[in-house]
């Protein structure tokens, strides 16, 4: 029989690391907010599976590259070695609707809010009999977009208001989560595990 696993699905940048105002290229862009990574550490203790969900349409606009994209993401997991965790899977999608470009048009249906890539990483734990259970899952992202992924996803949506902090447009557009917290330490620590 299979396992049934919760997992702690994670935005990128402007929750994990500081948003920049643009997209990440390099290591050296690539800044751990902080906390970020104690938490990571903390939720993975206490069993949660982390799963990174990223949209990095900077690759169909010609800003970043593919590689540049899996360097940073290989990146973030040597930092989170050095708290003694990592992230079981990453995924980001490349494509833009406003930039098509032959090389990604597949990945249609994977930019946040699409749950493409929440979809897709459920697939893929099932794939090892792996079981996620939704409703005790988390989505957390600085952006509405994330929040909106989450609830299509069936996922618990929590917004953090470091990066973009759109907790005005959540409210505005009336697409909530169900906790908003000051920083990614902080909806871990004062929310998930609380
Ligand atoms: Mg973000």
């Amino acid at each position: 029989m299979a396992d049934t696993v919760r997992v702690l699905f994670l935005d990128r940048d402007g929750t994990i690391n500081e948003d920049i105002g643009s997209y990440v290229t390099s290591r050296e862009q690539f800044r751990l907010i902080e906390g970020a990574a104690e938490a990571v550490a903390l939720a993975r203790s206490a069993g949660f599976r982390i799963v990174v969900v990223t949209n990095q349409a900077g690759v169909a606009r010609g800003i970043t590259t593919i590689e540049q994209v899996e360097d940073v993401n290989r990146y973030l997991n040597e930092l989170l070695a050095a708290w003694g965790t990592s992230y079981d899977r990453c995924y980001y999608c490349p494509s833009h609707p406003d930039y098509p470009n032959p090389l990604y048009d597949r990945d249609t249906g994977c930019r946040k809010p699409e749950p493409g890539m929440v979809e897709r990483a459920i697939a893929d734990f099932l794939a090892e009999g792996l079981i996620v259970d939704r409703s005790r899952s988390f989505f957390i992202g600085d952006k509405i977009v994330d929040v909106e992924c989450g609830l299509r996803a069936g996922l618990r949506p929590v917004l953090v208001r470091t990066g973009h902090n759109e907790e005005r447009m959540c409210i505005e557009r009336g697409i909530m989560p169900e906790h908003i917290a000051d920083d990614l330490y902080r909806a871990v620590t004062g929310h998930i595990l609380a």
